[in-house]
């Protein structure tokens, strides 16, 4: 039988484990080859850390946040870590977009062939990443979707992209997070005193979608607690008193325990609603 194999497109250290880490650890526990690709190494990135003074460690943030993330990809069993070597672009509109290294400024064609080359050396039958705007907006999230749809599509194509066998990855999905739960967090955030971190003056959070995009709901709650300890490792993004992780104190376990995604593209048959992104390919 093939070996299941799946990878996760990220954009920063801290992504995966925030949108998807219950369900890389899921995964990696069932025994399925779990590959993640992190564009960046965040070295633009806030420092939280209360141990770190921010002025002497901001220099070495990119080699810190490698160690944040390999922590977190040691505590969410994920068989093999890869950079996809760019730099970190800063929020949209920043000068930082214009530098050259930043993954906002990519070569689009040969960003996706270093992902291709990983896809036809892992060859994973389901692939993960953001949505079309990159699940909040952020040029480096936008653009590893983009790269990731296109290195789906191409990966295959030995025409296109030449060097290494062919693969054909099944099905490909969108990280999601539902109006519907998101409502839900905002309304328990403020009866319990907290600040609405997902306010906008519409009363939508930027990063929420409809939830007739959300096709499948993993269940993680099995693997909450090392979702939850993946999250901390990474110390210069999310301290021990974030707002993150006072969700659980408001919601309990309920804030973390599903993870959702859209079904973008599927080369099997599988069903709607599914409650696993392996579903039709065991
Ligand atoms: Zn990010």
């Amino acid at each position: 039988m093939t070996e299941l194999s799946f990878l996760a497109v990220h954009a920063h250290p801290d992504d995966e484990s925030i949108t998807m880490g219950g369900t890389l650890a899921r995964y990696a526990q069932e025994g399925i080859r779990t590959t993640l690709v992190t564009a960046t190494r965040g070295e633009v990135g806030e420092i939280l850390d209360k141990d770190l003074d921010p002025q002497e460690a901001a220099p070495r943030l990119a080699s810190i946040r490698e160690g944040e993330l390999r922590a977190a990809c040691a505590i969410l069993g994920v068989h093999e870590l890869v950079f996809l070597g760019y730099e970190d672009s800063g929020m949209m509109g920043e000068a930082r977009n214009s530098v050259p290294g930043t993954f906002w400024q990519a070569d689009q064609a040969e960003a996706v062939a270093r992902l291709i080359a990983i896809i036809r050396r892992v060859r994973p039958q389901v692939v993960a990443t953001y949505n079309e705007i990159g699940g909040y907006g952020h040029p480096d999230h936008i653009n590893a979707h983009r790269v990731a749809v296109m290195a789906f599509y191409h990966a295959d194509d030995i025409k296109l992209f030449p060097g290494g066998e062919p693969h054909r990855p099944s099905k490909l999905y969108y990280s999601a997070f539902p109006k519907s739960q998101v409502r839900a967090i905002s309304q328990a955030m403020k009866r319990a005193g907290m600040e609405d971190r997902f306010a906008r003056d519409d009363g939508e959070a930027p990063f929420a979608v409809d939830d007739d995009r959300v096709t499948a709901q993993v269940d993680v709650s099995d693997q909450l607690q090392r979702k939850l300890d993946a999250m901390l490792a990474h110390r210069t993004q999310i301290p021990p008193d974030s707002w993150f992780m006072k969700l659980r104190e408001v919601l309990g376990e309920r804030a973390w325990s599903r993870e959702s995604y859209e079904r973008v593209r599927s080369r099997v048959e599988a069903p709607t609603p599914e409650d696993d992104l392996f579903a039709g390919l065991r």
